[in-house]
């Protein structure tokens, strides 16, 4: 008989002759600006930790705070044993720095995805989603049931033109979107896409994860960035970026956060968040509200790399309206290389690599933490490199 698991070994090798195969790279110490990666000192531009809070003191000492009187595990699920008062606080935290009536906390931010859209939708139903929006939001469709149809990278155009097709023959209809793309860095067009949802008796659900703490006056985001709080949307997010813990959320009215408690599996059968990342994702939120200055120093850091990148033009850099900068290259292999090079000069900056994105590129990543003399170290590298 021929072994049923060979076919994994086959697989493999595909992988590897694509230059598409990956492994996990072991990082020491804290993280920060600058970080330890198999005993190399790097600057790091490969962090979602925007305002370098996974590191910060008080982060740190709110988990060891809470693990003390709570304990490690919450030891069963919200709605059987694993309810905290805790949970209720960072929930009520997170409703006001988003300024929704209510908010719902999951283990992380692709378990709200997925929780939330199999909740909203079913067979009946239909999707439409931004071909470049996040695996949590393409596999929550996924799972749904709902009819999926993709519409080109933030072409509202080609959206409304399906909208007028196919609206009618659907019962409930469920927008979904990135706000901030995570391998591109560029804006959803949130205000064309709400004038859709209404026009249309369409939900939107927006995924703030890279944009939640780093977008918008007091950081709550895209939807703050464009003036659109307070607007009917759900937002969903993740504790694990710029608020430097683990978890995700949703947030919006009383009802659909009320609804999502009855419904979404990924929240009613998983056990509660840690007491340690609900106390230290509460800080974090805090900190946001009462310290703009972080957010400040990154937008600056985030202004003066793409000044100092102007003078590099043979470097193709992605649109990008957000702390995540992209250069593309034309092949896997390339991308591969100028990834080795830079570490080797020691900036830690990622290839991106189908099947994420359709093309190979360098990925950067600002935090508020880096220094100018890190954003010049990474300009001139880039400059030496051909
Ligand atoms: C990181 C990310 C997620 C997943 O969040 P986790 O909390 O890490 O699971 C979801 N959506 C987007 C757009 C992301 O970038």
């Amino acid at each position: 008989m021929p072994d049923p698991y060979a076919w994994l070994q086959n697989s493999l090798l595909t992988i590897h002759r694509a230059d598409w195969y990956r492994s996990v790279q072991t990082i020491h110490g804290r993280p920060g600006a600058t970080v330890f990666l198999a005993g190399q000192e790097v600057i790091n531009f490969a962090s979602n930790d925007y305002l370098g809070l996974a590191g910060d003191e008080r982060l740190i000492a709110a988990a060891v705070a809470a693990t003390q009187e709570f304990g490690t595990g919450s030891t069963g699920s919200r709605l059987l044993s694993g309810h905290r008062e805790l949970h209720h606080q960072l929930e009520k935290a997170i409703a006001s720095l988003k300024q929704t009536e209510d908010a719902v906390v999951f283990s992380s931010g692709y378990l709200a995805n997925m929780g939330a859209i199999a909740a909203l939708v079913g067979k009946r139903d239909l999707i439409f989603s931004d071909q470049y929006n996040h695996s949590s939001l393409k596999n929550g469709a996924i799972l749904s049931g709902a009819t999926i149809i993709e519409y080109s990278h933030c072409d509202v155009t080609e959206l409304k033109t399906q909208l007028l097709q196919q609206r009618q023959n659907y019962r409930r209809c469920l927008i979904l979107t990135d706000s901030v793309f995570s391998m591109d860095g560029d804006l959803c067009p949130l205000p064309e896409l709400l004038d859709l949802a209404e026009e249309f008796s369409c939900m939107l659900l927006v995924d703030e994860a890279h944009a939640t703490g780093v977008m918008g006056k007091t950081g709550a985001g895209c939807v703050e960035h464009f003036s659109c709080t307070g607007r009917q949307l759900i937002q969903i997010g993740t504790l694990s970026k710029a608020l430097g813990s683990l978890g995700g959320y949703v947030a919006g009215s009383h009802t659909l956060i009320d609804y999502l408690r009855n419904r979404a599996p990924s929240w009613i059968y998983t056990t509660g968040l840690s007491p340690a990342d609900t106390a230290a994702a509460l800080a974090a939120i805090n900190i946001v509200i009462q310290e703009p200055q972080h957010r400040m120093q990154l937008w600056h850091n985030v202004n003066y790399l793409k000044e100092l990148l102007q003078r590099l033009p043979s470097r193709k850099l992605l649109p990008s309206a957000s702390p995540i900068l992209c250069f593309q290259l034309s092949s896997a292999s390339e991308a591969l290389e100028v990834g080795k090079q830079l570490k080797q000069a020691g900036i830690f900056a990622p290839a991106i690599r189908p099947p994420t994105v359709p093309t190979s590129r360098i990925r950067i990543s600002l935090m508020a933490t880096h220094q100018t003399a890190h954003i010049e170290k990474l300009v001139s590298v880039l400059a030496g490199i051909k």
